[in-house]
Parts: structure tokens; sequence; C-alpha cells
């Protein structure tokens, strides 16, 4: 009789969204997270044969509800999880909204070579063809596959695994919302088969410097406030003025095009970043790279260009970034590092 070796041990952390999410009527309606991490597990039995599995339930909200508090509890059972000997990677349950933020997020702040991979589903778990089931399952198999130590945080859906910093949400509801459109895919993943692309060459996890776990540790529940400007034309300063008043300590801007303003507009945020508010230019434009110095002069008003971040990731980094340091140089040397 043959020895079989034990499945990988993988703890699933659920938080709720649609892959959680019960139809209200039989068309339209739904509510995320409406069922449990146990109820999800126990609707795929084929993920006993990918790896054993512990459960917890870290939250149960849709994912436009993510705040701080909610991040910093996530990191910190996510890093519990990986700093068991016993665990061999970690599958997050996610809503599709803030998807990508969590993901970047996890990116940077957690320690570890060990696989995380969030997981989320367009349609509620009651729907006609949930996409949630399937998507679990692969998500299970990215997780337990030893290939994917490394390679920092990964999201699955839809077949297809994303980097956490290349991912994007691009579709308001169909299954195939997701695009890494700059760096591309980390892989497929087709009924738990793995095809994996190149690693990543940003900094990411393991070596990553931001450590807001030891601030959470010590009972802080909140990250420095960086808010999202979103430029359009004719836009005027009130909503710039508003955020510093708010004492915002950050401010991307979802800009036009390549990161730009309107003269109205682009004179508030350099107000902002003389008066020390850190000035990350973003765009609005879905894709592409925000340079430094090619229609604005970030180097006289002190600006940062968000490289190739989407508001909401430039978002995250930036706050973390502003945990270390206060310096426009110095956060723009993270946009070129992360
Ligand atoms: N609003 C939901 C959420 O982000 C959408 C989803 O999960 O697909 O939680």
């Amino acid at each position: 009789m043959g020895h079989s070796v034990p499945l990988p041990l993988i703890r699933v952390l659920a938080t709720g969204g649609t892959i959680a999410g019960a139809q209200t009527d039989r068309e339209r309606g739904y509510r995320a997270a409406a069922f449990s991490v146990d109820a999800l597990i126990a609707a795929v039995p084929q993920l006993a044969t990918l790896a054993q599995i512990e459960v917890e339930q870290v939250a149960a909200i849709g994912s436009q509800d993510m705040d701080d508090a909610t991040w910093l509890r996530l990191a910190a059972r996510t890093q519990a999880a990986l700093d068991s000997p016993a665990v061999a990677g970690v599958v997050i349950t996610h809503g599709t909204d803030t998807m990508e933020e969590t993901a970047f997020f996890l990116n940077l702040v957690v320690r570890s070579e060990k696989p995380v991979v969030l997981v989320g589903a367009m349609r509620p778990a009651t729907a006609i063809s949930a996409d949630g089931p399937m998507n679990l399952y692969n998500a299970l198999a990215v997780a337990a596959h030893p290939a994917t130590r490394g390679r920092g945080v990964l999201v699955v859906a839809n077949d297809e695994i994303h980097f956490a910093r290349e991912i994007a949400k691009t579709n308001t509801t169909q299954v195939g919302t997701f695009a890494s459109g700059h760096r591309g895919l980390a892989g497929l993943v087709n009924a738990g088969r793995l095809h994996l692309y190149a690693p990543p060459v940003r900094r990411h996890t393991a070596a990553s410097e931001f450590s807001p776990l030891a601030a959470a540790a010590a009972g802080a529940q909140r990250l420095p406030r960086v808010d999202i400007v979103y430029a359009h034309a004719g836009m005027g300063r009130e909503l710039i003025d508003a955020a510093v008043k708010a004492g915002a300590r950050g401010l991307v801007i979802a800009g036009m095009g390549d990161g730009n303003l309107g003269a109205v507009a682009l004179a508030a945020a350099a107000e902002a970043a003389k008066a020390g508010v850190a000035v990350v230019r973003s765009s609005r434009a879905g894709g592409g790279v925000v340079e430094r110095n090619i229609e604005v002069d970030d180097d006289a008003l002190g600006f940062i260009a968000a490289d190739e971040l989407n508001p909401q990731k430039a978002r995250v980094l930036l706050l973390l970034g502003l945990t270390r340091t206060g310096d426009p140089r110095a956060l723009q040397d993270l946009f070129f590092a992360y």
C-alpha cells in the first residue's frame, strides 16, 4: 500500500461580496454577503480534492463598505494564517467592487512568499450559472499550487489569474469584468489546471517595506486620509480645497488624459502641495503611464506622477507611503518601485 501525500492546508478567509450573495427577487436584486463561508465551501464538494480547508469569517460586507479598520484586520488575519507553518496558502473571498484595492493593499503589507489569492463573483450564489463556485475552485487550486509562491497577491476570476498590481474592474456587471491591461495576466486556470506566466517585477509582499500591521496591533484603526478627486472639463477648485480642509494628507487626481487638470484646479492642487499635502497625478483614462513633467511641471509644483497605477491603486500606495514619509521625492520613488 503506497503512502498518499497529504493535501496542502489552505485557510479561507471570508469577507462577503456577491460570491456570498443571495437574490432578493427572481430577476434583478440581490444582497451581498448573505451566505457564510461554510455555506460557500459546502456548495463545492470538489474543493476537498484540492486541499484541506480551514475557514474564518473575517467580515460579511459588500466590498463597497471596505474600510481602513477592515483592511487592517484582514491583513492581520492573513499574516497570522501565513505565519502558521501548517498553512500552505490563503484564499480570501471578497466582493469585486474593491477587489483590486484590497488585493494591492495586501500585496504591499503582507510578509510571506506563500500564495494569497482573492476570489469573488459577479453573479450571486443563487443565480443561474453562478460564477462563484468555479472561481472558488480555481482560486483554491492556485493557492494550493507550489509554483504560485513568491508571485505576490493574486486574484482569480473567470479562468484568469491576475496580479494585484495589474488588475482592474472594467465592467459593471459582466463576468469578464477584470482586466490586467499594462503588464498582462499572471496566468490562466482551467478547471484547476494552472498555466503560469512571468512573475511580477515590482516589489511586493516579502520584499515590501510597509508595515502598518505593527501600528494596527497597537490599536490604530485608521490609515492616513487620502482622497481621490475626479477631473473633468470645466472643473473648479472647490473639491480640492474641500479635501484639504477635511484633513487629507494625500490627494490623488484622476486626471484627464496624461493626468491633467485645467488651470483653475491645477492652481488649487499646487497650493495643496505647497501646504504639504502629497498630490499624485493619476489618470481617469483607464490605461497608460502618467510620466513626470510632460504637460505639468511636477518638479516646480511638487507633484508626484502615478506611473502605471490607476487612481484607486495610487491611493493605496500613497496612504501606505504616507505612513513612512511626506517627502514628494521619496513618495515618487515608491511609485517607481511598487
Ligand atoms: N458590490 C459587490 C461587492 O463588491 C459586487 C461583487 O461582489 O461583485 O461586494
